[in-house]
């Protein structure tokens, strides 16, 4: 039975009361006007686990990712520049090469870290028209308004606006006294269509039936929903920082518009700390997949790291846990290769493994991995089990955590023969060869447990 975490009910629900097996489920993906940072990939990898527990649970998810690359300014709200406007400017480039450039980066960085490939992975810009048409029935409808800047949802429309982040409105709009837009009839009135400056021309601008502009950065979300996974979804899911503004904002559109729920199930991830901070560009403290790549870690590894830790806590990102990470995948790795080294006909069974279970708990990864350990702790190190059997929960925990421990690979026929000499060596008492070919192993990251029945070699990283 899969619970999950329901933000809209603030309770841990039984999921397969679902309809199984057909599952939609919508993630707010990235802003590509730069390379991702470790925060951003915790939280997708979370979300890829997601998917991973809802198959092995018996769903077929139907998982659209999208790629904002237009109308998402600096301020999270309707304030301050377009990011990849920003971006494009900075660097002298056009805001299409921008977005092109890191709209790929995102996708092949998908393939790069293991992620299960979303159904579609669809662009802010290729969808102008549906968000176009998405404003224009808003509009037919009454919950809009134009202001000098842009076409404006008017929330005072949608009586339930504060429910889902349990906002306090009069106290915003108190504090927005010092607001930067005095035009907007509510503080939390969102632009749906922005204008581009009279005296301006962007990169990226559209003809509507309002004027020259481009979208405001929720309703890609709600256009993008809307076409691919119809007007109520499954699971929709994001940061935990988008409760407040855009998946409020979200539902605003959608739930006005189609008069449905926009989704049964919200499921959210918390931030990840960086030496205590909150992981933010503004703040200068980013880290990359590249910069983690370039100090030799491996993305099995990252994503073992986010495991580590609850989706719905704060987790820390450092180089210290990604080291503590790296033993911990080590481990897992030298499980892989036993199926390489069984010895005879031996007839001891692996006692289940009960990794879906803990998954199946709210997504609880620290006790899946604690299962895993106190399950490997029975069988380490030991070759007396029969490599099919290994195979199996191979692709068990593969299926489930993504760590590709079934791809990890055989040593070579001359370096098993080193090991068969050094063993003769050893039976020969001849202790200065033993040690030498001991040695040569190890330069090439293999060590050798000695057991009573014969060696068994394992990797060192
Ligand atoms: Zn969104």
């Amino acid at each position: 039975m899969l619970r999950l975490y329901n933000t809209l009910t603030r309770e841990v629900e039984d999921f397969s009361a679902q309809q199984p097996p057909l599952v939609t489920i919508y993630t707010c993906g990235p802003t590509v006007y730069d390379y991702m940072h470790v925060g951003n990939w915790f939280t997708f990898i979370r979300y890829d686990l997601l998917i991973r527990t809802l198959k092995a649970s018996g769903f077929e998810p139907n998982w659209v990712i999208n790629i904002t690359d237009v109308g998402h300014l600096t301020s999270d709200a309707d304030e301050g520049e377009d990011k990849l406007a920003k971006k494009a400017a900075n660097e002298g480039k056009n805001a299409w090469d921008i977005a092109q450039f890191y709209g790929d980066y995102f996708i092949e960085s998908l393939t790069k870290l293991n992620f299960t490939p979303p159904t579609q992975i669809p662009k802010a810009t290729d969808h102008i028209n549906e968000q176009i048409d998405f404003i224009l029935k808003l509009e037919a409808k009454g919950y809009t308004y134009r202001i000098t800047d842009g076409i404006y949802f008017n929330t005072a429309k949608f009586p339930s606006y504060a429910d889902f982040a349990q906002l306090d409105l009069d106290e915003q709009q108190a504090g927005a006294r010092v607001e930067v837009n005095p035009e907007k009839l509510q503080a939390n009135d969102f632009a749906l269509w922005k204008f581009s400056p009279s005296d301006q021309k962007r990169d990226m601008e559209w003809d509507s039936p309002w004027g020259k502009g481009f979208p405001g950065w929720h309703i890609e979300c709600s256009a993008m929903c809307l076409k691919y996974l119809g007007p109520t979804l499954d699971i929709h899911s994001g940061g935990i920082d988008h409760i407040p503004v855009h998946h409020t904002n979200e539902i605003a559109q959608s739930e006005a518009l189609n008069d449905a729920p926009l989704a049964k199930y919200w499921v959210h991830t918390n931030h990840i700390l960086l030496s205590d901070n909150k992981i933010s560009k503004s703040l200068g403290n980013t880290i990359t997949l590249e910069d983690i790549m370039a100090k030799g870690f491996s993305g099995e590894t990252l994503r073992l790291l986010a495991l580590e830790s609850h989706y719905r806590t704060q987790s820390k990102f450092s180089y210290e846990a990604m080291r503590a990470a790296q033993a911990r995948l080590v481990r897992y790795r030298n499980f892989a290769v036993l199926r390489y080294q069984q010895k005879g006909d031996y007839e001891e069974h692996l006692a289940p493994l009960e990794l879906l279970t803990q998954l199946e708990n709210d997504l609880n990864t620290p006790l899946a991995l604690a299962a895993l350990e106190a399950w490997l702790d029975q069988i380490e190190p030991s070759s007396h089990f029969k490599a099919a059997e290994i195979e199996t929960r191979l692709k068990l925990i593969d299926n489930l955590l993504g760590l590709k421990l079934s791809t990890v690979p055989d040593i070579s026929e001359q370096q098993k023969q080193l090991i068969k000499e050094r063993e003769q060596a050893r039976n020969n008492q001849d202790w200065t060869t033993a040690d030498a070919l001991r040695a040569q192993l190890e330069q090439a990251n293999i060590t050798v447990l000695d057991r009573l029945d014969g060696p068994i070699w394992q990797y060192l990283s």
